[in-house]
């Protein structure tokens, strides 16, 4: 009689814990392009999620069972439940983008829930243009250490599309990805013709002081800020000077950028980005001081893009020149970029939307 007992009692906690939850119900909720469906359930559980264009799944870590009637809404087409491995298939009758989902633990409410936020809408891709300056028979500086400015922009340059290639909804081109003479003008035009969302020029300096050292970032003006920026834009706009070319003095066109109010918003944007640019590497990475500066570059005229000049450091300053060629800082230096500009990406939906 005992043992009786004692085996009922073990079928129901069997049977209790068999169906550890239940569940109940499905809400569904809409704000203008997003989308909001809760599953209702009885218990807090655990549970992995697999994403696909039309598709979500849902595996709970324990046995549950579906209560209940469900309607459809929000472009959810059907529910499939497949109670051999606990899978629950939210099938759509169109694409969905940026999945978020999520449990709310029960707490004090009468349900535990988990939550499917979506949008119907498709993301634009933001388009990255990174040009390493200089390359081919324009090696551009030359570092106390023999190494050529052209090497290390393109090192980095490459270092920071593969950080860019890391995360969706980014698309990254290179002016160029190996050692090429490339125009200035030739590289606004890359930038241009793949739409371009902002574009980044990558640099390293030279100073007649060895101890001039630190990264700075330097935004189109058609006055420079100050001699230094005023010199470098003429050291930079040489490149031209090696395939005979000089536009380094197309002043017409550039006060009419400069006229132009949507350019001007172009700089507006471009100083942001500078503003997020400096966030990033304070206290991480020697700047120089006034670290934002401006100057008439040819690589950041005729661009109605955001744009920026960045001097990574100076080659002829022994630290500098040194860190420039390890793996460690060229990473570091493209991390931070990266950051960056994500960062800067975000704030400027918040701030259109
Ligand atoms: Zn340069």
């Amino acid at each position: 009689m005992i043992n009786f007992i004692k085996f009922i009692l073990l079928f129901f906690i069997y049977f209790n814990q068999s169906f550890s939850d239940e569940l109940v119900n499905l809400r569904y909720g809409a704000n203008d392009d997003k989308k909001r469906i809760v599953l209702d359930l009885k218990k807090d559980l655990i549970f992995d999620s697999r994403i696909f264009s039309k598709k979500i799944e849902i595996t709970f870590k324990k046995k549950i069972k579906i209560i209940g009637n469900f309607k459809f809404q929000n472009n959810l087409k059907e529910i499939l439940f497949d109670d051999s491995n606990n899978t629950l298939n939210l099938i759509f009758d169109r694409l969905i983008y940026k999945p978020n989902i999520y449990l709310l633990k029960k707490k004090n409410n009468k349900f535990s829930r988990i939550v499917i936020d979506y949008s119907l809408k498709k993301i634009k891709k933001k388009t990255v243009v990174i040009d390493p300056g200089h390359g081919g028979k324009d090696s551009g500086a030359v570092g106390i250490h023999k190494n050529l400015e052209k090497n290390i922009t393109l090192k980095i340059g490459i270092l920071l599309k593969n950080k860019f290639l890391k995360k969706t909804n980014y698309e990254v081109f290179l002016t160029r990805a190996d050692d090429r003479y490339l125009k200035l003008r030739d590289r606004t035009k890359i930038a241009k013709k793949n739409n371009a969302d902002i574009f980044i020029s990558l640099h390293a300096d030279y100073n007649k002081n060895p101890r001039t050292r630190g990264l700075s970032f330097y935004t189109l003006s058609e006055k420079a800020s100050d001699k230094e920026a005023e010199a470098l834009a003429r050291r930079e706009n040489k490149s031209d000077l090696i395939d005979g070319v000089d536009l380094s003095n197309e002043s017409s066109e550039v006060t009419n950028i400069l006229l132009d109010l949507t350019k001007r918003e172009t700089l507006n944007q471009s100083s942001s980005l500078v503003n997020f640019l400096i966030n990033s590497f304070e206290g991480k990475i020697n700047l120089l001081h006034r670290t934002h500066r401006y100057a008439g570059f040819v690589v950041l005229k005729s661009l109605d893009i955001p744009s920026v000049l960045i001097e990574m450091g100076y080659l002829s300053n022994k630290k500098d020149s040194k860190l420039l060629l390890t793996k460690d800082y060229q990473n570091k230096i493209a991390d931070k970029i990266s950051d960056a500009v994500i960062e800067y990406f975000v704030w400027k939906e918040k701030n259109i939307n």
